[in-house]
């Protein structure tokens, strides 16, 4: 298949920098057209403006800011034959038929033959799109339809035509998948595809249902939101993050495109509150807020949240419910079954929703399992509807709709009691309106973890952790607790596994497919030990984490860690001993161990000191990496992609990246394999202390820190011990120091810390509020 090899991107708004971002992030050359400026002499000034605001995103559109000089700003007047060099040309203008089109006639005359060419259109049909249109550029157009923000938005939405030939399709597949990362779902072309047809449809229920059943936004977010298995921002959130502006026109233009009796009809109005709000400015968190907004009150910010009653602000109030308890111990059966409005107001959103969703097959995808995809990368679900269908039983389902004399969807009836999914001679199924079961298939190079737990049985596993064959001959071991906080037992697997994948395996892998590989050690753990004044338990949790790293590092095989999501504190820290890492594009990694008033004692500022510090030669050389060390870990520097993680040593050259988080695992698998060959664990490093020297260097870095007004008082102390390890100790000269000196100093210091009042207020705070008390 021929290759990608440079872009053009017409239109630099919203989607259309996004998208020529993204593709500079995979290294690929990218031209971004958007309209000439005539009264300007600056005649590229919009494409421009566009780069600019790319470069100032938070969080950053680019994994490197660098990457900004792949795209090559125009116009359309001056520039348009630019588009002849490219092999894609995506098309990102206004959401407006007669603009597209006579855009495309231009196309059409200055591309090159063969050239694929996309709408990023959300709402217009592609038959639309191509009428009147050559015959060459309708084999070659399709729509790519990706999320806003492009870098972060897992999902991709390709739909083709009648006329498209396949090998367009199929090469906009690959590249999307493979070197743009996007989880790349076919789609048929009808209104809103897959994910924002019923994305939508269940944001106008929620929003409905909550007005109708009288709960306040906030608890509708507590339930239409993890209990469900949506995202946090719950509806409202969601509403709010998106732009109420912005929903008001994509419901709009739903309305407009579906039938007079489609059930997206009878959801589309809404709350009056909505443009209410819209009107006095209140658009949402691009605004000043939206049905959520944050005040300053006696300099304090405080989150506020409308009313549904009377559409006056009030301050929000965090609700805590039975029902969202229930639903997270017992599952979403248990939710929608809870006998109070909360439970009324979930089996209103779900069974709508779910029954919407299973209504539109085939209308909208010949099979369901594309929906899931769609719902799951597009949106967050945690499961797709039809997921969510088996989780309450699909018999089940249809009875009680058949109790509420709610229309039974055809895939239902025929699925009978029988469930949605199954798994048979050790391979998952869906069943079809075709009748019967089909082979589950993923694409060639994907690898998951939860399709192994359906299917086969964990070698080994524990409440925190569990230790897969994930095949050729190397295990997995995944770690599964709440966002993969790591304690005690996560290590005890991790020992574990070591003499068994040494007797029946060739690699180790550390990966997971959850959200986030860990946010550190488990610092709920933490903060009971040090309430109970156990210092000789948190010694010994420590110690077992110290093991459980050195026991991966000097393992005789090869350890290979694939992390997603935020690997951060003890979580980098079990990255740190891996022989290598294959790293998804977007991780997050670092040691923010000083942000809860601690130092990294799991082997991590052992292990930053190795990589700063080997090689060097002289005294002043070792205290100037080791002073380097000291600047990442007590400043809790972190790093949003790969690229930004190299120049702080957080990965290493023989690291690798993937793009698209599906083919994390089996490319972590051939980079283990790779290493399997002629493996030889690493030689225990030596260290040597820095003495007076580099302690006097650290102190005067916090000394600077503190006059910029940099540091707290508590600042101050934490650095103070981090100094203390990573100059090997209180000795005033020069000493030889092993890695299991650092590993004690690390938890010496570490304990110190846990029992001032200071890092305990911290953490307690971290815990509370998901932020860091500065104190
Ligand atoms: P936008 O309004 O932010 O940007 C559109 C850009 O197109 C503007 O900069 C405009 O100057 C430019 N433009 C208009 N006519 C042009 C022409 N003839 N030649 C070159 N440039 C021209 O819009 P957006 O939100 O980026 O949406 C772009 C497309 O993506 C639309 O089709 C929209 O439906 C779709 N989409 C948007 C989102 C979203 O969240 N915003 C998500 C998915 C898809």
């Amino acid at each position: 298949m021929d290759e990608i090899r440079q872009v053009a991107v017409i239109g630099a708004g919203t989607m259309g920098a996004g998208i020529a971002s993204h593709v500079a992030n995979a290294g690929i050359p990218v031209v971004l057209l958007d309209v000439a400026r005539d009264a300007e002499e600056n005649r590229n000034a919009v494409a421009q403006g566009a780069i600019k605001r790319l470069l100032e995103s938070s969080p950053s559109a680019f994994m490197d800011r660098k990457n900004a000089h792949l795209i090559t700003p125009g116009n359309v007047d001056d520039h348009l034959e630019w588009i002849s060099r490219a092999d894609w040309i995506a098309e990102a203008v206004v959401e407006r038929l007669d603009v597209k089109q006579r855009l495309y006639r231009e196309i059409d005359r200055v591309r090159k033959p063969g050239s694929c060419v996309s709408s990023n259109t959300s709402t217009i049909p592609l038959a639309q799109l191509t009428r009147g249109m050559s015959d060459e550029f309708s084999a070659d157009f399709c729509i790519t339809h990706f999320f806003n923000p492009v870098r972060y938005m897992r999902l991709l939405e390709l739909v083709d035509g009648p006329s498209t030939r396949a090998g367009v399709t199929a090469r906009l597949a690959e590249f999307c998948d493979v070197a743009l990362g996007k989880g790349v779902v076919r789609c048929k072309d009808t209104p809103g595809f897959l994910a924002n047809r019923i994305g939508v449809y269940a944001l106008q229920m929620g929003v409905m249902a909550a007005a109708e059943l009288g709960l306040s936004i906030e608890e509708a977010d507590a339930i239409m939101g993890r209990p469900m298995g949506i995202p946090k921002t719950g509806v409202f959130g969601l509403y709010d993050l998106i732009g109420l502006d912005l929903m008001i026109d994509v419901v709009g233009s739903l309305a407009n495109a579906l039938p007079a009796d489609d059930p997206f009809q009878a959801v589309a109005p809404g709350i009056p509150l909505i443009t209410e709000l819209v009107a006095q400015g209140q658009t949402g968190n691009k605004g000043p807020g939206g049905f959520y907004r944050t005040r300053r009150h006696d300099g304090e910010p405080t989150r506020e949240a409308v009313d549904l009653a009377d559409g006056r602000y009030r301050p929000a109030r965090r609700p805590k419910l039975d029902a969202a308890i229930v639903a997270e111990d017992h599952g979403l059966r248990a939710l929608v079954e809870t006998a109070d409005v909360y439970g009324e107001y979930a089996w209103r959103v779900v069974s709508r929703t779910l029954a919407y969703a299973a209504s539109l097959i085939p209308e909208i995808s010949d099979d369901f399992p594309p929906v899931d995809e769609a719902m799951k990368l597009g949106y967050g679900w945690l499961r797709g509807p039809f997921e969510m269908i088996d989780d309450l039983g699909a018999g089940w389902f249809r009875n009680k709709l058949e109790a509420e004399t709610l229309e039974i969807p055809a895939i239902l009836s025929q699925a009978g009691d029988e469930p949605l999914y199954r798994v048979r001679d050790g391979q998952i199924e869906h069943f079809t309106l075709r009748g019967g079961y089909a082979k589950l298939l993923r694409a060639p190079g994907v690898i998951r973890l939860g399709d192994l737990a359906r299917t086969t049985r964990p070698i080994v596993t524990n409440a925190a952790a569990t230790l897969w064959d994930v095949g050729d001959q190397v295990a997995c071991v995944e770690f599964h607790t709440k966002a993969n906080a790591l304690g005690p037992a996560s290590m005890d697997l991790l020992r574990e596994s070591i003499p068994i994948v040494q007797r029946d395996f060739k690699a180790l892998l550390i990966h997971n497919d959850a959200p986030h590989f860990s946010v550190g050690f488990n610092l709920d753990f933490a903060l009971n030990a040090i309430r109970d004044s156990d210092w000789a338990g948190l010694d010994q949790a420590l110690t077992d984490f110290q093991q459980a790293c050195l026991a991966i590092k000097y393992a005789p095989f090869p350890v290979v860690a694939a992390p997603a999501g935020m690997a951060l504190g003890g979580g980098y820290e079990v990255l740190a001993h891996c022989d290598a890492l294959q790293v998804h594009a977007n991780t997050v990694v670092g040691l923010v161990e000083t942000l809860v008033g601690l130092i990294p004692s799991g082997g991590g500022c052992k292990e930053m000191l190795h990589r700063w510090t080997a090689g060097s030669t002289s005294a002043e050389d070792r205290v100037s990496g080791a002073v380097n060390v000291f600047e990442i870990i007590a400043t809790a520097k972190t790093a949003a992609s790969p690229i930004e993680a190299a120049p702080l040593r957080f990965v290493r050259p023989q690291d690798r990246t993937t793009m698209n988080r599906d083919r994390l695992l089996a490319d972590a698998k051939a980079l283990a394999l790779g290493l399997a060959r002629d493996y030889t664990p690493p030689e225990p490093p030596t260290f040597r202390g820095l003495g007076n020297a580099g302690r006097d260097a650290m102190s005067g870095m916090l000394t600077r820190f503190e006059d910029r007004g940099l540091t707290t008082a508590h600042d101050l102390v934490v650095g103070g011990h981090l100094a203390q390890v990573l100059c090997g100790g209180d000795e005033a000269g020069e000493r030889e120091v092993s890695e299991l000196d650092l590993c004690g100093l690390e938890r010496t210091h570490f304990i110190a810390l846990a029992k001032t009042p200071a890092t305990s207020d911290r953490i307690a705070h971290m815990l509370e509020h998901g932020r860091r008390l500065r104190n």
